[in-house]
């Protein structure tokens, strides 16, 4: 499956900047072009592939908003209350639509057609009726009141979905009030995962006194599954070029991206970069990033080739920053930027300059009822806890050199990146 052009990209430096990754990402990512028709029960969280218009207005018709009384506003009492005859009753779902007649009122409830002729519908809450069963009505109420226009919220032909959208629940829902039963969307993204390290076993299995269970892997694939995509579990690769080198190049073909974790560091037991090198195309290496510097990215026979650090944290940092772009790319999403929302920092922190570091932090209100961000206690890119017991990162920008409790930093919250 070819995603990217296989001509040499000459990495420029050692460590590249987040946003040059990203994009080098935008850049060189062809976005896969296959489309599928699924149930609206199906949408949710997949991209759109064309623009949806609106076949009709929304409302359909014009209707009334409330639960009352419609009159013409031609008829409107203008300096004291007035009394209505009230003809006609129309409920939500109503098709007989008789036309109003002048100087009546029409009982009328939420949803229901507007009577031809009547414009306006006074609340129930705001009449009385009289001994004569007439509907008693105040003055001051403005002509078109209480009234929903046919098309108000959407009109006819409105582009109102647009390609490369993200599908959310609300979105599902409007194509479900245009009456559509199935959506056309971008096919999922195929994305083949597996781990790398002689110490890791898969949960399951007999774990020997100095190995530890590969956990990595399954935090990947639930975010990928959250992004939307269908991955393959291919387990664990050994240490060791040459299986890794076949492991690569044997997935290659069959999925639009594959994900490793562990063994991209330059120790001699990480060999991720070789085999990488050994098969295809490297596109970039270690990023000016904390926690995950290590990452790296090739190209195997077209397909893009993500390799994340082992440790968790890095792990999971450098996935929302990598693979979750490359993954929308694919599938030629509308990138959506992560937006930071400002907090208070109750923590103090120092960082080299041109690097971007992510603080794990625990989010609560201030004695004043400000947004707080506290730091997670420790600091190592190995401790799963930090990601379990903490709401989100706290992004620090290239350059910052340090924070003071009290300044505004950016949050973002787990939930926000996938
Ligand atoms: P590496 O990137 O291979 O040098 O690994 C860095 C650290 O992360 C080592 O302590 C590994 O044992 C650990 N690690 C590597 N892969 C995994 C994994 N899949 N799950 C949990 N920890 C891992
Ligand atoms: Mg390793």
């Amino acid at each position: 499956m070819a995603q990217l052009s296989d001509d040499c990209f000459a990495f420029g430096g050692p460590l590249m900047s987040v946003d040059e990754a990203v994009g080098i990402i935008a850049a060189r990512v062809k976005p896969v072009q296959e489309v599928e028709s699924v149930p609206l029960m199906e949408a949710d969280g997949r991209i759109l592939a064309a623009d949806i218009s609106a076949p009709l207005p929304l409302p359909p018709f014009t209707n009334s908003a409330v639960d009352g009384y419609a009159v013409r506003s031609g008829d409107l009492p203008r300096h004291g209350e007035q009394a209505f005859a009230v003809t006609g009753r129309v409920q939500a779902g109503a098709s007989v639509r008789q036309p109003i007649e002048p100087g009546h009122a029409v009982r009328i409830f939420t949803g229901a057609p507007m009577p031809e002729g009547a414009d306006t519908v006074f609340m129930q809450e705001d009449v009385r009726l009289d001994e004569a069963g007439k509907v008693v009505l105040p003055p001051g109420l403005k002509p078109g009141a209480n009234v929903r226009p046919a098309g108000e919220d959407i009109p006819f032909g409105h582009a109102a979905l647009k390609a490369g959208q993200r599908l959310r629940p609300q979105d599902a829902a409007l194509a479900a009030a245009f009456g559509l039963t199935e959506i056309e969307v971008i096919r999922r993204i195929r994305v083949a995962v597996f781990s790398t390290g002689d110490e890791l076993v898969s949960p399951g299995s007999p774990r020997a006194a100095a190995q530890l269970f590969d956990s990595n892997r399954i935090m990947l694939m639930a975010m990928l599954a959250r992004l939307g995509c269908v991955v393959s579990d291919l387990g664990i690769i050994r240490d060791d070029r040459a299986s890794l080198a076949a492991g690569l190049k044997k997935v290659a073909d069959a999925h639009d991206l594959i994900l490793t974790t562990g063994g991209v560091s330059t120790g001699e037991e990480d060999h991720v970069k070789a085999a990488v090198e050994s098969v295809g195309t490297l596109v970039l290496w270690r990023m000016a990033i904390k926690p995950g510097r290590p990452v790296g990215m090739g190209i195997i026979g077209g397909t893009p080739c993500i390799g994340l650090p082992g440790n968790p944290v890095a792990s999971f940092v450098t996935f929302v920053h990598v693979v979750r772009p490359t993954v929308l790319a694919l599938a030629g999403a509308i990138q959506q930027k992560l937006v930071p929302m400002p907090v208070r920092a109750a923590f103090t922190y120092k960082k080299k300059i041109a690097r971007r570091e992510y603080v794990r932090v625990v989010l609560s209100k201030g004695a004043d009822g400000v947004l707080e961000a506290t730091k997670f206690p420790r600091e190592g890119a190995g401790l799963l806890s930090s990601l379990v017991d903490t709401d989100g990162l706290v992004e620090l920008g290239e350059e910052v050199t340090q924070v003071e409790p009290g300044q505004t930093v950016g949050f973002l919250s787990y939930a926000s990146l996938l």
